[in-house]
This record gives C-alpha cells, structure tokens and sequence, in this order.
C-alpha cells in the first residue's frame, strides 16, 4: 500500500468551477484522511501561473467543516504542498509528456495511479483524453478521467463524443459526473426504498398516482447566459439531473449494490420511457419584472444572450415509463430558472384511500386527504410524508400533518457537497454513481426528438415574470394528467 500513489490533474485549473468545487473537494477529501498517504494534485490550463499563483488562487475558496476548523490553516498549509501546477496546450501531446515527467518525479517510483479532471469546455474534450491517454499515462497503474457536462446536445452529438472519447479510453476509464448523483438525499434514495419494508411494496402503480421532480432557482442567468442559450433548461437539468432522479427512483430492485448491477437497473428503466413530443410538454422564459421598486431583468436583458433568443428557462414534462410497475404513472418535471424559491424535490402523490371512512371530513376536496412523500434534496434537506390526522379535541376533525425527518434537527454534521463524494468515488474506482454510455444514449432518446422539434418549429416559450411561479401552461399540462403540483400548495410549513 505504502508503494502506490495518486496523482490527480485538474485541467482547466484556472476556471471557475476548479475554484469554486474542485479545489475545496480534494481539499476536504485530504483533511478527512480520504486521499493516499502519497497524493499530488497538479493544475493544468494554458494560462501561465507558477505553483505558488495556484496555490494563491485556490487558497482563498479553502475552508474546513465546522468540525474540522481546529488547526485550518495548518490543513490549508499541508494541502497546499501538494498541489502544482502545469502549463500546457490542451491538443499537444508534448505538453502532456512535460506534465507526465513532472508527476513521475513526484511519484518518486511508487506505483502510479492516475486521475485528470476535465473542467473545460466540451469542444476539447477529446483533444485532452488523447494527450492524456498517450502522454501522460502510466504504465502500470490506472488512468481514469473524469468528463463535466454537457455531454453533447443530442442523440447525435453524445454518441460522437462517446465514440471520441473511446478512441483513447475504455468505458471503464471514463466517469461522467452528474454532481446531482453525488447529493447526500439522492444516495439516499436508495436506502429509503430497499431498506425500509414501509416504503417498497407502495412502490409501483398501485398505489402511486404520480411522482414529480422539481428544480427552481431563484436567480436568473445573471450575465452568464452565453453557455446556457445554446443548451436551455431542458439539457441542463431536466435531461441529466432530474432523469438521473427519477432513473434511481423508478429502478427495479438492483441485483446487488455494485456499480453495474445498478447502472443495468437504471438502463432497463430509461429505455421503457416513452420519449418525449410537443404536447408533453410546456417552455417558459422568464421576462422583466418590478417589484418593491427594483426591477428584475428579463432573460434575454441578459447581454450575453441574444434578444431573440427563444430558449427556455422554464419547462414542465410529462414522461410515462411503459413496464408493469409504472404503467399510465404520470412521471411530471418541472424546472426553471428566476422563480419564487429555489428548491429541488421529488413529490410522491399516493393514490385516495378507498372506501375512506373520514372523506367526509375533508369536504369535497378529497385531493386533501391523499398521502404525500416529500424528499427535499436541496437546500435544507429533508424527508416528510404527509398524513392525515385527528385534531386534538371532543370532535372529529382531521388534518394533514407531517411526519417530519428534517436533517439540520436530526444529524448534528455537515453533509459534504457532492464533488467531495464524487471525486472520492473515482479515486476508489466505484462507478455506480457516474453515468455509463448506454445511460446517456437511453437518457439522450428520450428527449432529443422533443428537442428537435422545439427547434425546428421554433416555438415560442410562455413568458413569466421574474421571481413568479411560472407559466400558466403548467397548470394545464399537470391538469390534464389529473395532476396537480404539490408545490403549489398553500405554502408548507415543516
Ligand atoms: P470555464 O471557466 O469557462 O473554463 C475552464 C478553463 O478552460 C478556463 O479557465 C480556460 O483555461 C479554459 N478554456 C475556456 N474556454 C476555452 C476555450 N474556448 N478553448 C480552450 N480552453 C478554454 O469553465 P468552468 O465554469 O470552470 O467549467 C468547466 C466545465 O465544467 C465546463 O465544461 C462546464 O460546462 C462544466 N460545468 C461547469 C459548472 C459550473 O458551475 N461552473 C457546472 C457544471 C458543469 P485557460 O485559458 O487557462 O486554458
């Protein structure tokens, strides 16, 4: 154990995400003894910098867990021993041989594993998996590199980068991340249904009426819409994060927990999905907006997007998972950008009780009095379900209350961000949490013939004021289905 190593290469080392996660992940990885003994984390872009810039650059986003701020900077100190830095071209393969002679020496003769962080745009993806993979890999350890998103815009586009990215890596190599799969409450999705007898057996269209993932943001695009215009809402949440969601929900039971038996379940489950068309479907953006004085800017106010973009920033789907658990289960999604909160759950609406002996109780909306599973993944974690209950008192009166697993009141520790779990994950060779080929084309067929025919026809999307609920269509789309949103509830109180 003492004779092997771990080099890890970030490239792309002077953009924002390195800073912002990637550096403050491998650094709380270290201070929690979750990296070899022997590490070395090098930082590779274009931009000159010597070790020292690195260090300077990445210093000021270090910081510890409330548990773990005794002796910080002493952590940030050693850390930052280890970290270096590499300038190079992302497509010469005699820069990559100079970055390889560097880690060798600090390698120092163990036995050398190798980890490279593509934190770059997606046009030079394979430029650096071919530098990698000729130059720089080791001999006898491993090589694995780790692929951001997007991964392509369409059936087409993904399966080309798939096939570049093969050209120099085998499939074992490559780990696509989808930072939602490393969320604390996603892992524990999982847990929730294998684990617990109360949960699975309900598990299926029997007694589910409809599930429904939901994203919000509160904020717009905020003079950074250039990236998101030419991929919209759809590929930048819906098509990953909230299908990954519903992938792990919707699954049938794994043969074992290992990465592939649950990548095969998860595979199964997307290609019994119907893909998607117009009439599934409703696009928003949102528009300028005053309220309290201030005014809030328009999507296309954006000065990096076109003014007549027709991108959306909003959208709401309805997907069907055509096998025997889920058969005619309206699987609903709803994602946007510069709305009223900023949340991501997943809603699980049960079915009416038959036969309900109290349905008087609840007058004539009986939509009332059906159970309801919320798993809150992001901020404040929490789990509820709701159900209904006597008022203390003489009379019969019911409401709904919630049995209530809030994380902040339950565990006293931090939960990690994702790229903590994600990173640690590749560096241990566990794929399960990483998206494997035939995932993303199964995951790419359900919506790019949508995707096509939003552009094709250009559609208009439904405008909605900044800071709102979203478009009105939303409505009428979960309404058609039967469905209405749970998070349009009178507000919740947990
Ligand atoms: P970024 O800052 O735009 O780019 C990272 C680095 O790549 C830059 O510092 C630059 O380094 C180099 N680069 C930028 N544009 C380039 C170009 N046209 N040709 C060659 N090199 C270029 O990106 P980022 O925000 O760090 O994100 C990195 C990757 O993660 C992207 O693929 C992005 O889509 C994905 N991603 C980002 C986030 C996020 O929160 N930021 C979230 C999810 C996914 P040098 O000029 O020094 O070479």
């Amino acid at each position: 154990e003492g004779e092997s190593t771990v080099s890890i290469t970030v490239v792309g080392a002077s953009g924002d995400l390195a800073k912002k996660k990637i550096f403050p992940a491998l650094f709380a990885l270290f201070y929690e003894g979750c990296l070899p003994k022997h590490f070395t984390i090098f930082g590779y872009a274009r931009s000159k910098m010597t070790d020292q810039e690195l260090r300077n650059l990445i210093s000021g986003t270090l910081t510890c867990r409330i548990d773990q701020r005794e002796s910080c900077d002493d952590k940030i100190d050693k850390f930052l021993k280890n970290c270096f830095y590499h300038s190079g071209q992302y497509n010469s393969e005699a820069d990559f041989k100079q970055l390889d002679a560097k880690l060798k020496v600090h390698e120092g003769g163990r036995l050398a594993n190798r980890l490279f962080y593509l934190s770059i745009p997606p046009n030079i993806f394979i430029d650096v998996a071919r530098c990698a993979s000729r130059s720089s890999s080791p001999a006898k350890g491993w090589t694995r590199v780790i692929v951001e998103k997007p991964f392509g815009r369409d059936s087409e586009s993904s399966a080309e980068l798939t096939t570049g990215l093969k050209q120099f890596l085998s499939e074992e190599q490559i780990y696509r991340i989808d930072h939602y799969l490393g969320k604390e409450l996603v892992e524990n999705l999982s847990v929730l249904r294998f684990s617990n007898l109360v949960f699975e057996p309900l598990w299926s269209r029997q007694y589910i009426r409809n599930v429904q993932f939901l994203f919000s943001e509160d904020f717009g695009t905020e003079g950074r819409g250039g990236y998101f215009d030419n991929y919209g809402i759809i590929r930048d949440i819906m098509q990953n994060h909230l299908l990954q969601m519903l992938a792990l929900f919707a699954m049938e039971p794994p043969v074992s927990l290992d990465a592939e038996d649950i990548r095969n379940e998860k595979v199964k489950v997307l290609r019994s999905m119907r893909a998607l068309h117009l009439e599934d479907i409703v696009v928003g953006q949102y528009k300028s907006h005053v309220r309290g004085g201030v005014k809030y800017p328009g999507y296309t106010d954006d000065k990096t997007v076109p003014s007549n973009s027709i991108t959306p920033t909003f959208a709401a789907a309805a997907l069907f998972i055509d096998n025997a658990r889920w058969d005619g289960v309206p699987f609903l999604m709803k994602a946007g950008k510069a709305l009223h909160n900023r949340r991501t759950e997943i809603r699980v609406q049960f079915r009416h009780v038959p036969g309900n002996l109290y349905k008087r109780s609840f007058g004539t909306d009986l939509d009332q009095a059906t159970n309801e599973l919320v798993i809150r993944v992001q901020p404040d974690e929490a789990i509820y379900l709701k159900i209904n209950n006597k008022i203390p008192g003489l009379g019969m009166r019911l409401d709904r209350s919630n049995l209530n697993l809030h994380y902040a009141d339950r565990y006293s520790r931090e939960i990690p961000d994702a790229y903590e779990r994600l990173l640690l994950d590749a560096v241990e060779g566990e794929r399960r949490l990483f998206i494997r080929s035939d995932e993303l084309d199964a995951a790419w067929a359900i919506f790019t013939p949508l995707l096509k025919e939003l552009e094709l026809r250009k559609v208009a999307p439904e405008l909605y004021p900044y800071g709102s609920r979203g478009p009105v269509g939303a409505h009428y789309l979960a309404a058609k289905y039967n469905v209405r949103w749970g998070d349009m509830n009178v507000e919740e109180k947990v």
